[in-house]
């Protein structure tokens, strides 16, 4: 097996949702460098299994495994903190990190009891699922870290309407401190990374013309979109141990957004 690039992971068994694309990906590989071990997760199995390849091309095999998990799915979500554990031994770290926003105009007036519910269904309830699974496997090895996405949206409100996804990003915030206060005591951490805007997939098909791009930049103090890896950075510090006495944080990575007014 080729020697990873580094070890502030090393001994560590990650999970990650949504690792088949942009911070998900990135955060994947880059755990994989630190020497943790990765479960790959994502809801599409091929773009999960490429993160796997891309690993395994990396730093050799015995790395990463892939499964296809629905996060907003209980027995799916079940089965791949399982596969941390007979794949690997253990559980340290898992990252619920996979979301979606609707395309559709989510505004108060036009979303609709569908899409609110997929939304939640899916960013809310998953990350539900996540917690409460891991919590129970770290118990058995006396703690972990748990890392959840949010957004900067639930810290400021956004000037582009997408009411659900707004909604749904202030629950995640909501309960990882709670949790963070519940299970501090057990030495289970989990803290709230909120992104700001990024060139990933997600926000490209939503932002779908430069217009509503540039009134999306008019507000990031360094007038650009974040990347995927930058995200991943500030992830691998929440899931390593150079974080121990951090928890119910929210850390935004979101070029200066937050600050500005
Ligand atoms: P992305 O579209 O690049 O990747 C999301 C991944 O999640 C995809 O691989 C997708 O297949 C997977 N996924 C979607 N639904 C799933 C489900 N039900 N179960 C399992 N996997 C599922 O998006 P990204 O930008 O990397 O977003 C990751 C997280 O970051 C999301 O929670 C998103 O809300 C959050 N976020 C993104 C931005 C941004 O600007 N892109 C900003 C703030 C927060």
């Amino acid at each position: 097996m080729s020697p990873p690039y580094g070890s502030r992971l090393a001994n560590k068994v990650a999970v990650i949702t949504g690792a088949g694309s942009g911070i998900g990906l990135e955060s994947s590989v880059l755990f994989a460098s630190e020497g943790a071990q990765v479960v790959c997760a994502d809801i599409n199995d091929k773009a999960a299994a490429a993160t796997v390849e891309k690993i395994t091309s990396l730093f050799g095999k015995g790395r990463a495994v892939s499964i296809r998990a629905d996060v907003s799915n209980e027995e799916d979500v079940k089965k791949m903190i399982q596969l941390a554990v007979s794949e690997f031994g253990k559980l340290s770290i898992v990252f619920n990190n996979a979301g979606i926003m609707h395309p559709a105009d989510d505004n108060a007036l036009t979303t609709s009891e569908d899409i609110w519910d997929l939304t939640m269904k899916i960013n809310v309830k998953g990350v539900w699922w996540g917690c409460k699974y891991a919590i129970e496997e770290m118990r058995k090895t006396g703690g972990g870290s748990i890392i959840n996405t949010a957004s900067f949206v639930a810290l400021r409100g956004a000037a582009t309407p997408q009411l659900a996804y707004t909604a749904s990003k202030g629950a995640v915030l909501a309960m990882t401190r709670e949790l963070a206060v519940v299970h501090a005591k057990e030495n289970i951490r989990f803290n709230s990374l909120c992104p700001g805007p990024l060139r990933t997939p997600l926000l490209m098909e939503f932002l779908n013309t430069d217009d509503k791009k540039n009134r999306r930049l008019v507000h990031v103090p360094m007038g650009r979109f974040g990347e995927a890896i930058e995200q991943a950075k500030a992830a691998l510090f929440l899931a390593s141990d150079e974080s121990s006495y951090m928890t119910g944080t929210d850390m935004a990575v979101d070029g200066g957004l937050c600050a500005a007014y």
